[in-house]
């Protein structure tokens, strides 16, 4: 059998941090980068004696992502201590929610291009953040303390995905779910979405799923899937060679693109899991569930349906644009200024798109600038090259589009009689491209036309211009 009888199966794991002004069990701040060890107190650090408070701004912020992933919230739940030992976990026990979660069975629709899938969501519980450990070359490792008992959620999939594509898909809905919903930055760079992918392989066609293996510390949506592909690679050829898989944990080596083994499940801790004493049940009211409902902001499918209704827009499109946020409210900031949203989307997403990264895209330039822009383009009273320069210049400064068009002279030229000498300066110039366009070389039409803008300093309306040029040397000879 090849490769291509194969199929993946995942699952992922995907722990998110919430951007909640305290901790889980204590006042201390959550801020990221702060100086190690300064966002901590005798709860967070586990003093004999210090006993939590529940912070009730998680219990919402794990609802509302419930909700947004359309999860059935559980009126009742249980926090649960996970005991292992570790350096950065000074309480050596995690709470977490392992027998009652919060929320259970929902949902995300995930577009790939082999079009929309389900991707079902087992459940999602609440859970602290351990703290970080930092390793230094030859003198040892330091413990930083501020990530301990910072909120987390766990979204647990089920093993619904096939291959990367649809993985890197479902992150990027749970990411702008985060994003849309405030719940979380979910920036992978810093740790606020963390992903442990869980990956078996078996034969097309067949029920029964094979033995997993997980994967951990992967994180950025390139490492995830390579990561995937690598591994599934690896069983097959495992398999063909008559072996089996072992459910083991393995790592991702960036530098060679192989995943490691980590620990074999023998290895694995029993965590010895019991419901924390010090913590009551957390009970959950129809009437605080649907006041947070009623407080969702309108989540990425929703402006999708949106962006394709009102601007006729495609669906991949409106994907693109709402995948993420923050392109989602510029576009909408942008359109408001424009009167042609299909020139607007194209721009954006071939000119703006590419260029932004995490951090915000209003600081590349004005969406209002750019909605002008985008109308002196699609009205034709700049051609796009100049659309282009003027896009450029806007990245730099913001400027009225209308008055830097005029300052810079840089009005498409669309009157015939204006273009006349430029075309046919432009023939003259070009002999042997007015013969080898007459012999039937349709590509020698670019450097005629590109005569012309070089007379009219790139300000021609390209399209007229091909069309006199067409004019004048395709007429019949004078007799
Ligand atoms: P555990 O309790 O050991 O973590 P779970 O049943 O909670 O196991 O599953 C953890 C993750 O692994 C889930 O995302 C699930 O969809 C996925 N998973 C379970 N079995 C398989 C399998 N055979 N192949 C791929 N993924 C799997
Ligand atoms: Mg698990
Ligand atoms: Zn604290």
């Amino acid at each position: 059998m090849s490769i291509k009888d194969y199929e993946s199966v995942i699952g992922l794991e995907v722990h998110i941090e919430l951007k909640t002004e305290h901790k889980l069990f204590c006042e201390c701040a959550t801020t990221f980068g702060a100086p190690p060890n300064t966002q901590v107190c005798p709860v967070c650090l586990a003093m004999p004696g210090a006993l939590p408070a529940f912070n009730q701004q998680v219990a919402e912020f794990a609802i509302l992502a419930g909700l947004a992933t359309h999860c059935s919230i559980e009126p009742w739940s249980r926090f649960d201590r996970k005991n292992y030992f570790y350096p950065d976990l000074p309480k050596a026990y995690q709470v977490t929610q392992n027998d009652f979660p919060l929320c259970r069975q929902g949902y995300l629709d995930i577009t790939t291009s082999e079009g929309v899938k389900r991707i079902r969501i087992a459940r999602i519980h609440i859970e602290e953040d351990a703290g970080k450990l930092i390793h230094l070359e030859d003198e040892g490792t330091l413990v930083d303390c501020n990530r301990c008992g910072v909120p987390l959620i766990e979204i647990v999939s089920e093993p619904d995905m096939r291959n990367g594509e649809e993985a890197v898909a479902y992150l990027r809905k749970l990411r702008a779910m985060a994003r849309y919903t405030g719940i979380s930055d979910g920036k992978m760079n810093e740790g606020s979405l963390r992903c442990d992918v869980n990956l078996s392989v078996r034969k097309k066609g067949q029920e029964a799923m094979g033995t997993r293996v997980e994967l951990k510390n992967l994180n950025s949506f390139n490492f995830i899937a390579r990561a995937i592909d690598s591994e599934f690679k690896r069983q097959v050829a495992l398999i063909e060679e008559g072996g089996t898989v072992v459910q083991e944990t393995r790592r991702f080596d960036e530098k060679t693109g192989q995943t490691l083994a980590m620990r074999k499940k023998e290895e694995a801790a029993d965590y010895r899991y019991f419901p924390d004493p010090d913590l009551v049940p957390l009970e959950v009211m129809g009437e605080e569930v649907e006041r947070i409902r009623a407080g969702i902001p309108r989540l990425a499918d929703e402006r999708k349906a949106q962006y394709i209704h009102d601007y006729d827009l495609t669906d991949y499109e409106a994907e693109r644009l709402t995948d993420d946020k923050e392109l989602s409210d510029f576009f909408e900031r942008a359109v408001v200024a424009s009167t042609n949203p299909k020139t607007l989307v194209n721009m954006i997403l071939a000119d703006v798109a590419p260029l932004y990264t995490e951090d915000t895209v209003e600081d590349l330039l004005n969406p209002v600038s750019l909605g002008r822009l985008s109308d002196l383009m699609a009205e034709g009273l700049i051609n796009s090259n100049t659309g282009r320069k003027v896009l450029k210049a806007l990245m730099e400064e913001d400027f009225d589009p209308d008055l830097y068009i005029e300052e810079h002279d840089l009005a498409q030229i669309n009157d015939r009689e204006k273009l006349m000498a430029s075309v046919e300066r432009s023939i003259q110039a070009n002999d042997r491209a007015v013969k080898d366009f007459l012999k039937g070389k349709e590509s020698a039409m670019r450097s005629l036309i590109g005569g012309v803008m070089r007379e009219t300093g790139g300000r021609a309306n390209p399209i007229l211009a091909e069309a006199m040029i067409r004019e004048a040397i395709e007429a019949p000879e004078q007799p």
